[in-house]
């Protein structure tokens, strides 16, 4: 029949591109080797950042675990989602969890036609209570169900961090149905997603929809010593000296005492998710799926690595606030560098705008739409991102600050003084300006709490308080 036909025809005109969303846990945007700041060996990246936009001012509004993932899967701040800390035992009671009614990118995905994957940390579930002074239980297992989020191949585990020795849950098996794995957890992973990618066995996916993949790999988040010799040997030779080379790291007595000990470790493990993440691309190149398939390389947040005397993230210093983004769409988008300040909510509108579903964003989504910036430099772009970090169960509460293109702003609370950096003089942020430039200062808590009045943050309530 002609309208069949012509129907089908439509249908194999307007397939929509696949995506491969790959998000490494705490790596920072300066360990990328084309960036020119850490010393790091990252071959694939390199060359995959000239293929598609990168997006030195993406930001990680909220850059701890569970808060970036709610933020990603909703495209809402902590305070409507109710992630507002990462979660685990200690605050499930408060319902720092991501809820089972939320309506998240994968179901959005899904009922667009997608077969879509999860594979790696979830980190989204509250495991049952625990009586307080009692130890916290961080992982948890997210049951098939309406908590994964109309997720078809599932291949994840909740929060778990030993990469030579992980685990995972699959299919519709119960909590013992576990998979005990002796591989390093990047490879491992990056094998199943070659496997679904390629579809073997046709047992992987449905081939006739798009496919949409999460690919939530653990390094380089600690512990860093658990990384295979092969990476760690391609820094032969290399000394701490020639590690910790940014200013604001220092390496005398009175700097951070477990950074010099981690950052070779740090940096093979960024080396051997580089090489993973290039299997990936091979993979796609060789089953022609490169042009139809958006892929994104990102992280939920950096890695202070003895920075201002820390390790880790939740602060606002650049190593943990800014992430790597580099997005590649051969068939629609033109490759360049681009200064789109992108926010962790926008992530999920984007993607749908990218994709052609920007009509299917839902209401409840509080992140910008970004597409046409990324697609053409066409469009709004945000001349400041918010910063925040909340107590589990208070969204008014905790530090906020503001980060625009030039300046980093941290408001002080009691106890603590502010923060203010101009990041084009001072890039490693050693210059406290606070107490020297007071009308820069008042510049920048207008441009605070006119970013904080548009993403209506719970915290401008307590003002004057
Ligand atoms: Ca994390």
């Amino acid at each position: 029949m002609a309208i069949g036909t012509g129907s089908q025809e439509l249908q194999a005109n307007t397939r929509r591109p696949n995506l491969v969303y790959v998000f490494p846990d705490q790596y920072r945007r300066h360990a990328m080797g084309f960036v020119n700041e850490d010393p790091v060996l990252t071959p694939r990246l390199d060359a995959f950042a000239k293929e598609g936009v990168y997006l030195p001012h993406a930001v990680s509004n909220y850059p701890v675990c569970s808060p970036y993932r709610a933020m990603l899967m909703t495209g809402q701040w902590p305070a409507r989602n109710g992630v507002m800390a990462n979660c685990n035992s200690s605050r499930t009671h408060l319902d720092n969890f991501l809820k089972k009614d939320a309506y998240c990118l994968t179901d959005a995905l899904s009922d667009a036609g997608y077969h879509t994957a999860y594979l790696g940390k979830w980190h989204l579930d509250g495991p049952p209570s625990t009586p307080e002074g009692e130890r916290a239980v961080w992982d948890v297992f997210t049951p098939p169900g309406p908590r994964r989020h109309s997720i078809d191949f599932w291949y994840s585990y909740g929060a778990a961090n030993n990469h030579m020795e992980p685990y995972y849950w699959t299919g519709d098996g119960g909590e013992d149905s576990r998979i005990d794995i002796k591989q390093w957890s990047p490879e491992h992973e990056a094998d199943q997603a070659i496997a679904y990618i390629r579809n073997d066995g046709g047992d992987y996916r449905d081939a006739d929809r798009p496919f949409a993949i999460f690919l939530s790999i653990n390094p380089p988040h600690p512990p860093y010593h658990l990384v295979p010799d092969r990476y760690r040997e391609l820094y032969t030779g290399k000394f701490v000296d020639d590690l910790l080379v940014r200013p604001n790291v220092d390496r005398g007595e009175s700097g951070n005492k477990r950074a010099p000990g981690s950052v070779l470790d740090y940096f093979a493990m960024v080396s051997g998710v580089d090489e993973q993440f290039g299997r990936i691309l091979d993979t796609l190149e060789a089953e022609g799926l490169a042009d139809d398939t958006i892929v994104v390389f990102t992280s939920d947040h950096g890695e202070m690595m003895g920075g201002h005397g820390r390790m880790s993230k939740n602060v606002i210093y650049e190593e943990s606030f800014n992430v790597p983004f580099l997005i590649r769409y051969a068939n629609g988008i033109q490759a360049r560098t681009d200064d789109l300040m992108l926010g962790t909510p926008d992530i999920y509108p984007t993607l749908l705008g990218l994709m052609g579903l920007g009509d299917r964003i839902p209401d409840a989504v509080e992140g910008v739409d970004r597409s046409s910036v990324i697609r053409d430099g066409s469009g709004v772009r945000p001349d400041a991102a918010a910063y925040m970090r909340l107590p589990p169960g208070r969204p008014s509460g905790g530090p906020r600050g503001v980060r625009t293109h030039r300046y980093t702003y941290q408001c002080g609370r009691p106890n603590q003084d502010a923060m203010l950096f101009d990041n084009t003089q001072d890039p490693y942020q050693m210059d406290n300006l606070a107490g020297k430039a007071p009308d820069l200062v008042k510049e920048m808590v207008g441009q605070m709490e006119a970013e904080l009045e548009r993403i209506q943050d719970p915290w401008l309530d307590r003002r004057g308080g």
